[in-house]
């Protein structure tokens, strides 16, 4: 599904924000990064969409070199691409249905016409996604009159209605408080278990990430420090 071939970042100020990153991951597969912050956790994960752009390697995402994509090939590969970020990124004045709806293929307008221009089975589709992570009564309310972790589980559905077949969490509960991580964890894996969506995750924590995920990879100064199944994690990586 994502294949990682010598692939290298090196930001304009010279950072190195991934350093010979060589590796695959598979359909299916519900992948954790940890590592501190600086480590090149988010920088990984933008650049299968290429929201940051690697200097070196190739990098294939279902065999398709995004490294060698225009602007065309990219819209095609970012709508297979579902990103959830740790702010959220709701359009906070508008109601969840409207966000939700707005995770439909190709979309780009505003979202003030929206349910106009949306046909009744994508509002069917978004009210199911709605339901899967249980915020199905707040349909009507505004994005902002939502708490952080109702307003998360709003951004999976959106994510979920754009019918993706990867999923990247760019620190999806670094803003949220212990028992509220879990419950969005907890949605995560599930809807990766039932749509077999391959998922990769950034987490600040080792302990959440031994909870959830297949395999692990550390991260150390843009390095790869450790990858493997949550059974090799010893106290010393
Ligand atoms: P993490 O997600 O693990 O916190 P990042 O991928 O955000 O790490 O950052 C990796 C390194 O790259 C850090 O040293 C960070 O300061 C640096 N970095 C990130 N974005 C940029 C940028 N746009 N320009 C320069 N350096 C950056
Ligand atoms: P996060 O860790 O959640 O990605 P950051 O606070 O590290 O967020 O970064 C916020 C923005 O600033 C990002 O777009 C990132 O690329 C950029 N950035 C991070 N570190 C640097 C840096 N050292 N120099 C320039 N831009 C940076």
């Amino acid at each position: 599904m994502i294949e990682f071939n010598d692939v290298s970042l090196v930001y304009p100020n010279g950072t190195e924000g991934l350093k010979n990153i060589d590796l695959k991951i598979n359909e299916g597969e519900f992948v954790v990064i940890v590592g501190l912050s600086g480590a090149g956790k988010s920088t990984f994960i933008r650049s299968i969409n290429r929201l940051v752009t690697p200097t070196s390697g190739s990098l294939l995402v279902e065999d398709e070199d995004i490294l060698k994509a225009n602007g065309t090939d990219l819209r095609r590969l970012r709508t297979k691409i579902g990103m959830i970020f740790q702010s959220y990124n709701l359009v906070k004045r508008s109601t969840v249905l409207k966000n939700v709806i707005s995770g439909r293929l190709g979309y780009t307008g505003t979202l003030t016409s929206i349910l106009n221009i949306f046909s009744k089975e994508d509002k069917l589709l978004a009210y199911e996604n709605l339901k899967r992570v249980n915020i199905e009564e707040k349909l009507y309310n505004r994005a902002d009159e939502l708490s952080g972790g109702q307003q998360q589980r709003v951004s999976i559905a959106r994510v979920l209605t754009q019918k993706p077949k990867l999923i990247l969490a760019d620190e999806p509960v670094a803003s949220l408080d212990p028992p509220t991580s879990h419950q969005v964890m907890k949605y995560l894996k599930q809807i990766n278990r039932e749509d077999k969506i391959t998922t990769i995750v950034n987490l600040h924590f080792i302990d959440m990430a031994m909870e959830y995920a297949d395999r692990i990879i550390g991260m150390r100064a843009g390095e790869v420090v450790f990858d493997g199944p949550v059974s090799d994690v010893t106290e010393q990586t």
